[in-house]
């Protein structure tokens, strides 16, 4: 996976970026960020396929799960363990799910609704 270390950077700089001049993407629970990163660091889109296959293989299922699942680091994960409880990210109420049934990190098939948010668990 070290070719994808400058891939990962990159989706971090664009999903966690350092400072506040900057505009921070967010993830659209597709591979949006990442393909077009990858294509910049002369992936052919025929090779995207093979790419997301193997990210997929290791839990990474949209860009913020890269980061997240795939990327042994990144400021979005650390953003993200450091921020619970002071505030959530984008993801946080479904990754925490997810983590106390110490599953990994998963935003598939998150609802894209977000605001009303009633449901409750028990
Ligand atoms: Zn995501």
């Amino acid at each position: 996976m070290l070719l994808y270390c400058g891939a990962f950077r990159k989706l971090d700089d664009l999903l966690c970026p350092i400072g506040d001049s900057l505009a921070r993407e967010h993830c659209g629970g597709d591979y949006k960020l990442s393909e077009a990163i990858l294509l910049k660091s002369g992936f052919e889109s025929s090779d995207l396929a093979d790419v997301f296959d193997v990210l997929r293989s290791r839990g990474g299922f949209c860009d913020c799960e890269i980061l997240y699942n795939v990327a042994e680091t990144s400021r979005l994960k650390s953003a993200y363990w450091h921020n619970r409880g002071q505030g959530s990210p984008r993801h946080a109420k479904e990754l925490e799910k997810l983590r106390d049934r110490g599953l990994a990190i998963a935003h598939t098939g998150l609802r894209k609704n977000s605001g009303k948010e009633g449901q409750k668990d028990k």
